[in-house]
């Protein structure tokens, strides 16, 4: 499948170079030759001149003549170079555009195709894994810690799960604009407080910092909200090593409210920082990445951010990783 597609798209380049080429070929062809036959227009208009000369009044007649044959071929020259040129420009803008646009159609069918084989494996993988653990519990009796632990291994994969889905169809919705955005005052310190202390008892493993300022209030969807603190917890989680510290703060500077989430990972190289919120983008290739992901994340957190009037950022956590920033103008 994969093969067959990228046959086609070798040929596809093909037949686009030897189409610009043949086009550029062909205009050059006609340039010289338009150029050529002004030029024997007019020695021919010369030579026909010179044989009338003893039927003309004057000298002076014969070399205005001449001149007016003169700047007749030049004006034809100048008239051919102004033409040539300005096509050649449409046609390599054409070019350029045809390009580009082809190329980011691929990349976007690439990207789309991974996402289909991502989302198939993430969506199989917590349901498998939650299907195995609960006949476990079934099937054995098992002491309480155990038990405890597999349901706890259940509901994580289940949480999984739910970001997954609620990714895939609230970016569904909000592009299609068929969600219906909420908009209400709400509590968003409480917010906040109440995320990390849920991420803290579904993750004991790591360590959560937080510094949330109390009784910040902001105007907006609180599910949205949930959502976006959710993905960049989650992201955290996912790209930080298990001793790496997640901090998260909330905090109010004058008209502004800013929420930021930050880990100890290995970060966003800075050429991809503005790519990672691309639609299906995922750092580096198939071959090379390790944690599991669909690319719609972080896609999702500008989109509700831009949702809400609030600008969303990622710069570098010192000593190491990433700072996701997200400020809401109230
Ligand atoms: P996903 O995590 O499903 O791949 P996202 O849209 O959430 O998709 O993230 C896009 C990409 O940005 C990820 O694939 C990852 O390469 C990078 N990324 C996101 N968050 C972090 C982070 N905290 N640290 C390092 N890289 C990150």
């Amino acid at each position: 499948m994969l093969r067959e597609r990228r046959k086609k798209f070798r040929i596809i380049t093909w037949v686009y170079w030897f189409l610009l080429v043949y086009i550029m070929a062909a205009l050059i062809w006609w340039f010289i030759s338009l150029l050529n036959k002004t030029r024997e227009i007019s020695l021919l208009q010369q030579t026909e001149l010179r044989q009338k000369v003893d039927s003309l009044q004057s000298p002076f007649q014969y070399s205005h003549e001449l001149t007016r044959i003169r700047d007749l071929e030049a004006r034809q020259r100048a008239k051919y170079v102004g033409e040539g040129v300005t096509f050649l420009g449409i046609i390599i803008i054409g070019a350029v555009f045809v390009f580009r646009a082809v190329r980011r159609q691929i990349k976007l069918q690439q990207q789309q195709q991974h996402f289909v084989m991502a989302v198939t494996h993430e969506l199989k993988t917590p349901i498998a894994i939650a299907r195995l653990n609960l006949e476990t519990l079934l099937k054995h009796k098992l002491d309480d810690e155990k038990q405890k632990k597999l349901l706890s291994m259940t509901l994580q994969e289940t949480d999984r799960l739910n970001t997954l889905t609620n990714n895939i169809l609230i970016t569904a919705q909000l592009e299609g604009g068929g969600y219906n955005f909420s908009s209400e005052k709400m509590d968003i310190s409480g917010l906040v407080d109440k995320t990390i202390r849920d991420f803290s008892a579904r993750f004991p493993q790591r360590i959560f910092q937080s510094q949330v300022e109390d009784g910040l209030e902001l105007e907006g969807d609180p599910f949205l909200i949930q959502l976006l603190l959710n993905n960049l917890i989650e992201n955290a989680i996912k790209y930080s090593p298990i001793d790496g510290r997640i901090t998260v703060s909330l905090t109010a500077t004058g008209e502004r409210i800013n929420l930021m989430v930050a880990d100890e990972g290995p970060g966003i190289p800075d050429d991809e920082k503005e790519r990672v919120f691309d639609k299906f983008y995922r750092v580096g290739n198939e071959n090379t990445r390790v944690a599991k992901g669909t690319g719609l994340g972080l896609f999702l957190c500008k989109k509700i951010a831009a949702d809400h009037r609030a600008l969303i950022s990622v710069n570098n956590n010192t000593p190491t990783g990433a700072k996701f920033e997200v400020s809401f103008f109230q």
